[in-house]
């Protein structure tokens, strides 16, 4: 039941309950105003009675007492007046005139005439005369000697004695009548008021229950994300005041909402459809907005690429379900790219694309493009995709880095998902929008580092690499119980090809010196550009012997190696120290220092040799 009918069956029962209980109240008090009126009104004549009686003795008339009686039956409102003698009179007087005995032959009063007569005190009953409903009054005379003419003057009886009753029938059926059509009156005035404030009450809830309605209807359509909904403003009072401000409401959450949502949606790159629940959306999407803040946080935050590269692989198998995807790099030099993760797996091959695209990554149609690549929509749009399964189709996002695409995202889809594919890729999307600036800062951060450690001119790493990373080397090799030979190189008589063909001559043999080391170590193993031409080797797992061993090696290829100048061909001629970690000495730089004073030893014992470090080399007196 709403508002309105609530009030309505509340007033209306409230009315039907107070009209009830005023009927019955007004009834009630006309029956006791009745009752009370004919006592008063028989104690009246009761009274008439006696002093008509008492004149009557005093006149000596007291025989004509009938007609007295008659006449004052006759009065309106009285139907009939009896004396009825007590036995004190009656011995004194005799019986009496029939009248006086009248009640007692018709009957029914003789008990409340014996009461009043036996105690002298007045009773009241209602009785039935004729079929006539009267208030029957029983007035008891009782003799007293209180001043003259007195009752002992004439009765022969003492103080206290009840001479007679007096029974008083007055008619109720008039009163009855009355009460009953006043009490009708009221009841029906009172009705009549009540219908008016109803209709009154009615017309003043018309404007509540359709404010009411109205308020009812407009939240829940904003609680469904719809905020047009405008209430009518019927009055200038409280409703009036509540339907304005409800629309100020409806009218902000309109504008600001939308504003949230082009702004957020501005901020992801993505505008969600419109026609949903527009307050759902706008928390879904800053909801979004905020899990892809705090993806860019985690990946600012991050060390490497490859850490980057698995929080969006993350993003993909765990955040959207796409569980088959790729993540490939392209070079920033070369033309080329290479597959990073595979369906979460690191350092795998192409699994999803033809190869090729991995040499000439203009094959890539993303890579080359720089947009979206949805075969989802538009089958057969890249060439080198490669289905594992039928059915299978793509969609390739690029990762732009600085104008062009640094990576490439490709997820893998089921011919059943692709539509949940197409409705979620644009999140994807988002996040590697976020991570695209964030992987160039790091590419660019290596690339610094790697620069920063390596020598430029022959791309051997420098000394500054050897200070950084020696540490590592050195627990891992002491972890393995394993040693490392550190050989010392220098170019023999050197300042005398810069003196005699130039700077640039100078450089070239020392790249070529370069390429000779880099062809005899392993990847595992570290060649450093020591100093302006001297280098030096840490061979890994390697001991003095297997040291000696590549030292000789190179002095022979150096030894060897014709590099082409103006005018001819120059050969030159290296000598080497050699000394082991931890074998000589279970300080690194020591053994630096030792192969630096083999290759000394190698210098002064007529160069173009390998010298092996022995301790009674070390003099630090006379040279260190
Ligand atoms: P030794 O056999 O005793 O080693 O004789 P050396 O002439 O090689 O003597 P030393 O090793 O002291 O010579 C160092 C020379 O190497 C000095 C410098 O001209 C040359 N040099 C150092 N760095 C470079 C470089 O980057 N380029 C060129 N062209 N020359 C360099
Ligand atoms: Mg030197
Ligand atoms: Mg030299």
């Amino acid at each position: 039941m709403n508002l309105k009918g609530k009030t309505m069956m509340f007033y209306v029962s409230t009315l039907a309950a107070l009209l009830v209980v005023l009927t019955a109240f007004s009834a009630l008090s006309f029956h006791y105003f009745s009752i009370y009126a004919a006592e008063m009104h028989a104690r009246s004549v009761a009274e008439t009675v006696k002093l008509g009686l008492t004149e009557s003795m005093i006149h000596g008339t007291i025989d004509k007492r009938q007609q007295f009686l008659a006449r004052l039956s006759a009065v309106p409102g009285v139907r009939q007046v009896r004396v009825i003698r007590g036995p004190a009179v009656v011995s004194q007087f005799g019986p009496g005139i029939a009248l006086d005995h009248a009640g007692v032959k018709n009957g029914g009063e003789t008990g409340g005439i014996d009461l009043a007569m036996a105690t002298g005190k007045a009773s009241f009953e209602k009785a039935s005369t004729g079929g006539e409903l009267v208030y029957r009054a029983l007035i008891p005379y009782v003799a007293n000697d209180l001043g003259t003419p007195n009752c002992l003057q004439c009765h022969a009886v003492s103080v206290g004695t009840v001479l007679g009753v007096v029974a008083i029938d007055i008619p109720l059926a008039e009163n009855r009548r009355n009460s009953i059509l006043a009490v009708g009156l009221i009841s029906l005035a009172v009705l009549l008021a009540a219908l008016a404030g109803l209709a009154i009450l009615r017309r003043m809830m018309n404007p509540l229950s359709d404010t009411a309605h109205a308020v009812q209807e407009v939240t829940a359509q904003a609680v469904g994300g719809d905020f047009s909904g405008r209430i009518q403003q019927r009055s200038a009072d409280e409703l009036g005041a509540i339907a304005l401000n409800i629309n100020h409401l409806m009218e902000f959450l309109d504008r600001e909402v939308t504003t949230i949502r082009t702004r957020v949606g501005q901020l992801m790159g993505h505008h969600l459809n419109d026609g949903g629940n527009q307050l759902a959306l706008t928390a879904e999407m800053v909801e979004g907005l905020v899990t892809v803040s705090q993806f860019k946080q985690a990946i600012e935050e991050d060390q490497t690429k490859l850490d980057i590269y698995l929080r969006i692989a993350d993003v993909l198998g765990q955040k959207y379900d796409f569980k088959r995807f790729s993540i490939y790099e392209v070079a920033a030099s070369k033309n080329r790219m290479t597959p990073i993760l595979v369906d979460g797996e690191i350092g795998v091959t192409c699994r999803y694309c033809d190869p090729q695209i991995t040499v000439d990554s203009s094959f890539c149609r993303a890579r080359r493009t720089g947009h979206e690549v949805n075969a989802v929509d538009f089958p057969g749009l890249c060439t080198m995709f490669r289905p594992a399964e039928a059915g299978d189709s793509h969609i390739c996002l690029p990762i732009t880095q600085t104008g062009t695409a640094g990576c490439v995202v490709q997820m893998v889809i089921a011919a059943e998902h692709a539509p949940l594919a197409r409705l979620l890729a644009p999140f994807v999307a988002v996040y590697l929008r976020e991570a695209g600036p964030v992987l160039e800062a790091k590419r660019l951060m290596e690339h610094l580092r790697e620069n920063s450690l390596r020598d430029a001119m022959t791309g051997l790493y420098n000394r500054r690499f050897l200070e950084e990373y020696i540490g590592t080397l050195v627990s891992g090799t002491q972890r393995r119980k394993s040693s490392i030979a550190v050989l010392m190189l220098d170019l023999d008589f050197f300042k005398q090809v810069n003196d005699t063909h130039g700077h640039e001559v100078g450089d070239k043999v020392l790249k070529a010196l370069a390429d000779v080391l880099l062809r005899n170590v392993r990847s595992s193993d570290i060649a450093v550009r020591y100093g302006g031409e001297e280098f030096l080797l840490a061979l890994m797992d390697t001991g003095a012997e297997g040291g000696m061993k590549v030292a000789e090696k190179i002095r022979a290829e150096i030894e060897a190696t014709k590099i082409p100048i103006a005018g001819g061909m120059l050969q030159k001629t290296i000598s080497i120290g050699v000394a082991e970690f931890p074998g000589d000495s279970d300080t690194f730089w020591q053994i630096v220092k030792f192969a630096d004073v083999a290759l000394y030893a190698a210098k002064a014992g007529g160069r173009n040799r390998v010298v092996r470090f022995t301790p009674e080399m070390w003099d630090v007196n006379a040279h260190y």
